[in-house]
């Protein structure tokens, strides 16, 4: 016989439906008395099938609708509140965040000569600095005299 796990779900079903002709059943068995996989999945069947079933109660079918009637009368966007329906949101904002950094830092930087920059910022320096010069020395003389 071949393991339930591999495409045999409609023998495990019926077995669990007692619906297998004896000899069937008792290959079923004898294959779970062997396989581990199998012997496992036969044991919790058993072990479900004697949990006993929780108690509903009388008025229970009347409070589910009574609630469903209240939720569709509310507002669509009462809903949108939700944690639910923003927990996809906030993935797909993290994921646009980090491809609006990726677009930004991937476009080309204007190149910047700081070199040429800074020997214009020293020439004006020093043309500024000559005219001071110039302006300050005949008062420098004067004050000598
Ligand atoms: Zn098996």
């Amino acid at each position: 016989m071949t393991c339930f796990t591999e495409n045999n779900a409609d023998l495990l079903i019926a077995y669990f439906e007692h619906t297998l002709p004896a000899d069937e059943r008792a290959a079923v068995e004898a294959h779970a008395a062997k396989c581990a996989d199998c012997g496992g999945l036969l044991a919790a069947h058993a072990l479900m099938s004697e949990a006993p079933a929780p108690v509903v109660s009388t008025d229970f079918d009347a409070r589910l609708y009574a609630r469903i009637r209240e939720d569709q009368a509310k507002p669509w966007y009462v809903g949108m509140w939700h944690f639910s329906h923003w927990k996809f949101a906030i993935p797909v904002a993290a994921v646009a965040a980090m491809l609006a950094v990726g677009v930004f830092l991937s476009q080309p930087q204007p190149a910047i000569d700081t070199q040429t920059k800074a020997e214009s910022i020293d020439v004006q320096q020093l043309e500024q600095a000559l005219d001071d010069l110039e302006l300050l020395t005949p008062l420098a003389e004067a004050s000598n005299i």
